[in-house]
């Protein structure tokens, strides 16, 4: 009796939550124009694109949509503001206490930012600003402190010369991002590159601008000048391409499929050989060694770390390689975990999966959970659209055993919550089989044995590897993969060498 009051009590919450998210999205005054100079401005062609909440399938703005004109605006924008000097002539103190000013802004603004990125792509409100927002002031922080207290080099030449050597910005800097962690990925390039002094001209994912043009506006309160920091969202074969192929963009630094990856090289071969660093994605195994400490705990990380983000996770741990001798053991408290999960309304906070950001990815993740079945993989949990009648794109939880390493679902990126579960029998098949893809972003180890865990992080081709860990994070440590996961690092200090260029200046005395 008290419980059922108790689960009415908490749902009534649960719900009277949501309606006040929703009333308060409704009355946000969104910003859906592109934003070059310090200002909102149409399109040129005055073209829109409709921006569909994942949650319900509805239409929530128009936003406009730039092409190749546009791009050409906000790039002579930048350039113009780069040369001037007005942000790269700055000493790093000053451009310390804008970003910090910036940081504390979007500190203020961190609910209605996390609205706005839950609505736009369907990922749980606490999630976005737990962990979303927390991270993207990080970042902002973290590069403010950095500028002003990073040294430039004296090189150890013979005495009748002094040569140093200094870091300088690259000058216009193209970032295009994907819409899994729209805002966190665009901070985790802008706010690096703006620090060191370059300036830059953003193409978010068509699915998920809404973040990106707040920010924006912003950073224009926070004093960052005109023209240092446009935002122009649009289509990729249009926005992206022309920001690509742009001959006055010194950079592209580029987060997203290995598709387009690929294109980002080709289009500056075709260009002005601009530098150009890749994250693309993953197919991250967790390896669990017979002896791994307690398996509930690893069993919650597993589920955790594949459903989190509604698996749209570009270092998902989408592939689970278990020791045959723990298997029947761990699946069964992964499945007890996957039960857990709560798929439902991004804006419920009992939610802990919300919705896949649009139809056609929705379609894509059952085309893979079908192309499994035909496999010979068996379904073990889940694999079903649910919540139909709300109008969102919703998955559950789902979970493949007896996959093969050879499998399409083992191989290629699902970008969804499934889990491919694979067993091993001694640790070369598993360190043959976790390097047994195309990617190469991050794994796990769980063992108990330091011997072992030390063996399988330098076995295992990958940027990061978590031991008895997963997701762990932290913006002091680079974040980027080995093999067509992509080069140059995101994060950390390292994240510096992507946006400047080495000066030799050789001074005979
Ligand atoms: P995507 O299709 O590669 O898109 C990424 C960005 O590139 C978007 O802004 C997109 O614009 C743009 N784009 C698309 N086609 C283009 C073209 N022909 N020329 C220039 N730009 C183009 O990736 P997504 O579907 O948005 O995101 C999912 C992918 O990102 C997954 O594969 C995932 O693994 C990867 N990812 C990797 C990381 C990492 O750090 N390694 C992080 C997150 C995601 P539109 O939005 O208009 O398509
Ligand atoms: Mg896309």
């Amino acid at each position: 009796m008290t419980a059922t009051v108790d689960t009415q009590a908490a749902e009534a919450q649960a719900l009277a939550r949501r309606a006040e998210l929703e009333k308060r999205f409704a009355g946000l005054s969104l910003a859906t124009q592109l934003y070059i100079d310090g200002r909102r401005v149409d399109a040129l062609s005055g073209a829109t694109l409709e921006r569909i909440s994942p949650r319900d399938g509805r239409l929530i703005a128009h936003v406009s949509a730039g092409d190749a004109e546009d791009v050409d605006r906000a790039v002579a924008s930048a350039r113009r503001a780069f040369e001037s000097g007005c942000w790269s002539g700055r000493s790093p103190r000053q451009r310390r206490q804008v970003l910090q000013r910036l940081a504390r802004l979007v500190e203020e603004h961190a609910e209605e930012l996390a609205l706005l990125e839950s609505v736009d792509m369907g990922k749980p409100y606490t999630d976005a600003l737990a962990v979303d927002l927390r991270v993207t002031v990080q970042a902002l922080d973290f590069y403010a402190e950095a500028v002003d207290k990073s040294y430039d080099e004296v090189a150890p030449t013979d005495r009748d010369t002094l040569a140093t050597i200094t870091r300088e910005p690259l000058g216009v800097v193209g970032a295009v991002v994907p819409w899994n962690f729209p805002l966190m990925m665009a901070v985790w390039k802008i706010a690096p590159a703006l620090a060191v002094g370059n300036a830059v001209v953003l193409k978010p994912a068509e699915q998920s601008p809404l973040t990106a043009l707040r920010f924006a506006e912003l950073a224009t309160e926070a004093g960052v000048p005109d023209g240092i920091l446009n935002v122009v969202p649009g289509f990729g074969p249009t926005a992206g391409a022309a920001l690509g192929r742009h001959p006055d963009v010194d950079a592209i630094t580029f987060t997203g499929s290995g598709e387009v990856g690929r294109l980002f090289m080709r289009y500056s071969a075709e260009s002005n050989i601009k530098q150009v660093s890749l994250e693309l994605g993953g197919k991250s195994p967790q390896v669990v060694l017979p002896d791994a400490p307690d398996l509930n705990g690893v069993a919650k990380a597993i589920a955790g770390g594949i459903f989190f983000n509604q698996g749209e996770v570009c270092s998902a741990g989408s592939r689970l390689l278990v020791h045959r001798a723990v298997k029947d053991e761990l699946l069964e408290l992964v499945v007890e975990a996957s039960r857990r999960t709560v798929v439902g309304d991004p804006l419920d906070p009992r939610t802990s999966v919300g919705a896949l950001v649009e139809a056609k990815h929705l379609e894509r993740v059952l085309g893979y959970v079908r192309g499994a079945v035909d496999d010979g993989a068996r379904l073990l949990v889940g694999g079903n659209r649910v919540l139909e009648e709300t109008g969102g794109y919703y998955l559950e939880p789902t979970i493949f055993d007896q996959v093969d390493p050879g499998m399409r679902i083992a191989q290629q990126e699902v970008f969804g919550p499934v889990l491919s579960v694979l067993t091993f029998e001694d640790t070369d098949q598993a360190v043959r089989i976790a390097n047994g893809t195309d990617y190469g972003l991050a794994a796990a180890v769980w063992t108990k044995d330091l011997s072992a865990a030390h063996r399988m992080a330098r076995a295992i081709r990958a940027g990061t590897v978590w031991v008895n860990c997963f997701d762990e994070s932290d913006i002091t440590v680079p974040f980027g993969g080995y093999a067509q996961s992509g080069f140059g690092r995101d994060k950390s200090l390292h994240a510096l060498e992507k946006y400047t260029q080495l000066k030799t200046t050789w001074i005979k005395l």
